[in-house]
């Protein structure tokens, strides 16, 4: 292991030393900045992040176990910030956090080039909205931040060799059923690949989903939510949807999934009391760097990349 830590720490040294490096910070940082103002000047709030709580996103993948003893009871640490942006708009309508989650993914994951055990989501959250009112959100923020990327960034690009597409209103559309018929289990990853422009894949199966989204009324099995897709081959950007908000509905999809009331008491406190009708999405910032820059791997495109099982200072 200390030759493991030594290494790791010489490779890390290098890395911050070097130009690319530089190019990289200032590219993720202009990132950030874009999408804060974009949601800002949309009227969005900005809430803090919740880092530790006694509930967080159950996801829909297994993950190790990460909490800490929170003066005695065990406070898991934020995988997504689900629940608390949904409770949080009983104050204002349309919410954001710079949310950094912990997932300590399953060690398969290393290889995909898109898996972090720690990244930042942007999370947003909005009331009274439907699924196709948040897409048209998303598509105008990729444009609006591949937008001012290019422009701020343009010189950083170009040391990359890197040359954005700023897509066309309304993004493509596919339906998750059809397309798996049509190429098998890895149909997203071909698309992906496939196609020149970013893309959505919506009304996913309720099996392959957390609890939490919204079922059609008129399509039992299928959720009113949808993932946004990268071109050439960077995979997911996006997941999201609009939210179940009624305690009767709540309970049935917990108990289809399998998993229990007590697991989410807490939640399910709020919920008894009356939650919002919700929609929202999240990006991870660190996989649309890696987009904006065109790098293979998400560890590459950051100082400090929490990598999967692997010694990261
Ligand atoms: P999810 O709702 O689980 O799809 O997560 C929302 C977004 O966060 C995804 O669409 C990705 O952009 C990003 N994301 C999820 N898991 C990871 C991870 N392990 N490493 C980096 N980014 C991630
Ligand atoms: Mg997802």
């Amino acid at each position: 292991m200390e030759a493991i830590e030594k290494s790791g720490i010489d490779e890390l040294y290098n890395k911050l030393k070097s130009k690319e490096m530089q190019h990289l910070m200032k590219i993720h940082s202009e990132i950030r900045k874009a999408l804060h103002l974009f949601f800002t000047k949309k009227m969005f709030y900005e809430i803090s992040p919740v880092i530790v709580a006694p509930i967080t996103d159950p996801l829909n993948h297994p993950v190790y176990k990460a909490s800490v003893d929170y003066y005695g009871f065990p406070y898991g640490l934020t995988q997504s910030m689900i629940f608390h942006k949904q409770i949080a708009l009983l104050s204002y309508d349309k919410v954001f956090i710079f949310s950094p989650n912990v997932r300590l993914e399953p060690v398969e994951r290393g290889s995909t080039g898109r898996h972090l055990a720690e990244f930042t989501q942007v999370d947003i959250e909005m009331k009274d909205v439907t699924r196709e009112h948040v897409m048209d959100l998303a598509e105008d923020m990729f444009i609006y931040t591949t937008k001012e990327v290019s422009e701020t960034c343009k010189e950083d690009l170009e040391y990359f060799g890197r040359k954005l597409q700023i897509p066309g209103k309304p993004f493509r559309r596919y339906s998750y059923i059809d397309e798996k018929n049509r190429y098998g289990n890895d149909f997203d990853m071909i698309l992906s690949k496939k196609e020149k422009n970013p893309f959505w894949i919506v009304d996913i199966p309720l099996m392959e989903r957390e609890f939490y989204d919204r079922e059609y009324e008129n399509k039992e099995g299928i959720l009113v939510d949808m993932d946004m897709y990268y071109p050439e081959g960077f995979g997911e950007a996006i997941s999201g949807g609009e939210r179940e908000y009624e305690y009767d509905k709540i309970l049935t999809r917990i108990s289809k999934k399998g998993q229990t009331e007590e697991q989410f008491k807490y939640y399910l406190e709020f919920a008894k009391k009356g939650l919002p009708r919700t929609a929202g999405f999240g990006i991870g910032v660190e996989r649309l760097t890696r987009y904006i820059t065109g790098f293979d791997r998400i560890e590459e495109v950051v100082p400090f990349p929490r990598i999967i099982n692997k010694f990261s200072f």
